[in-house]
């Protein structure tokens, strides 16, 4: 019959033991937009935190900045075409 070699050590039984008492977190779900959210936390997904707006959520930062950019870079090739009009004209 096969025998382990060595005993053993302490450590390495109880930091085998310390996963014994692991628990599945407690869960809800978020009140507006139905996402699986931990207790007392704001959804990051709608910043919503009982069923109130309270913090604009990362997407929709991504989004707003993005929307942003957009528009200064629309609004820089306009004034470069104007700028290049103008040059012409005066040539
Ligand atoms: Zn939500």
């Amino acid at each position: 019959m096969p025998v382990p070699k060595r005993k053993r050590s302490r450590a390495r039984r109880d930091s085998r033991h310390a996963n014994k008492f692991i628990k599945v977190k407690s869960f809800g779900a978020c009140k507006n937009c139905e996402e699986a959210l931990l207790p007392h936390q704001v959804c990051k997904n709608c910043g919503h935190y009982k069923g109130k707006k309270v913090m604009t959520p990362k997407t929709e930062r991504a989004a707003k900045r993005l929307q942003t950019r957009q528009t200064q870079a629309a609004s820089r090739q306009t004034r470069m075409q104007a700028q290049q009009a103008e040059e012409s004209k005066a040539e």
